[in-house]
């Protein structure tokens, strides 16, 4: 690899960290440490409603006992840092006003009421409600409409509340890449034009993480599939800044013991199982199992997860950290869900 191997683990400090999220930050993890690049671990606390108190220190105490220790992060070779959004919040709006200055996003003054009301108007007409410039400017949604120049600049005189919104390009057909899945093609008329920054002067989530990926020199973006929708607007985004974006690798599901749905905690709870780390007590004072209570060794839990979508395509059960690190590649991590299987977990301790 020609440029020094950059990754992120960037949780949002909502709550525990669960399996999905250790089996991300592990990924990262054997990725960076196998071409010997850097490991940062950044908190993504925009979003003060799911801020819980607590969450940043229960990432970092997990990391550690897994054995993974991040290079760069909070409190930590803070190259780039702080490693907290919340306390660089006053970058990401310069970025935000830069994309207007260029036409690349505007500003909208809906209010929620308006917005569902445009959505259910658009469901009673049995048509699908998609924000965006082109559906404006062309008066398809009722309350929304373009405003000029002036009357822009004086409803923020006024200081009436706005966001600041990415404007999608239309019929265009955008080409994505994505090192587990391959090619992938979509077409930008279906995309909303999504919030980039908020009424309460926050950025989002895509803004921020866009803007930190390309400051903090990311190359390689590892994380859930549940992040592969937002692909198309990250591209889209890097190209409105005329930057080259990171290489995206989108982790497969991790599915239910049956194999159907997502797993999630209440799964855990049915089975009597952790789907934690480290034992967590909810801000209600409600306390649930982690693996290291329940006698797990932290060996046989980051085993376990490698396996979870991943395969040495050999036979070859037991691996170490060092192990994983010098065999891990994204040509053996499967597309489809890997399924949690509580019985493999308990095999794997039982080996160590
Ligand atoms: N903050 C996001 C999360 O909690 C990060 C997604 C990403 O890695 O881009 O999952």
């Amino acid at each position: 690899m020609s440029k020094n191997v950059r990754v992120r683990f960037a949780p949002s400090p909502t709550g525990p960290l669960h399996i999905g999220g250790v089996r991300t930050a592990l990924f990262n993890y054997l990725f960076a440490k196998k071409h010997g690049g850097d490991f940062v671990l950044r908190i993504e606390d925009t979003d003060q409603n799911r801020y819980v108190e607590g969450a940043e220190e229960y990432i970092v105490k997990s990391l550690d006992w897994c054995g993974m220790s991040f290079d760069e992060g909070p409190g930590k070779n803070e190259k780039f840092g702080p490693y907290r959004q919340s306390e660089r919040k006053h970058l990401y709006k310069q970025y935000a006003d830069d994309l207007i200055a260029n036409g690349k996003a505007y500003y909208a003054f809906d209010t929620s009421e308006q917005l569902d009301a445009e959505r259910k108007g658009h469901e009673a007409e049995g048509k699908t409600f998609i924000y965006n410039w082109h559906n404006r400017a062309k008066g398809r949604l009722v309350n929304s409409l373009v405003l000029t120049e002036a009357e822009t600049k004086a409803k923020i005189e006024a200081g009436d509340d706005y966001v600041i919104r990415f404007k999608s390009p239309q019929d265009e057909t955008l080409h994505l890449t994505d090192i587990i899945r391959g090619n992938m093609k979509i077409d930008t008329n279906v995309l909303d034009d999504k919030i980039l920054f908020k009424s309460d002067g926050m950025p989002t989530y895509h803004l921020a993480n866009i803007v930190d990926d390309h400051l903090m020199e990311i190359t390689h973006v590892i994380r859930g599939e549940e992040w592969l929708p937002s692909l198309a607007l990250h591209q889209l985004l890097y190209d409105a800044f005329g930057w080259n974006a990171p290489e995206f690798a989108h982790l497969p599901l991790i599915l239910k013991p049956t194999g159907k749905g997502k797993l999630s905690k209440r799964d855990g709870d049915k089975m009597g199982f952790p789907v934690f780390p480290l034992e967590y007590t909810a801000p209600d004072g409600t306390v649930s199992r982690g693996y290291k209570e329940d006698g797990y060794f932290p060996e046989a839990v980051v085993n376990f997860l490698a396996f979870l979508g991943w395969n040495p395509g050999t036979e070859q059960e037991i691996f170490s950290l060092e192990q994983l690190v010098s065999d891990f590649d994204f040509s053996r991590v499967s597309k489809s869900g890997a399924r949690f299987d509580p019985d493999k977990t308990k095999w794997f301790n039982h080996h160590y």
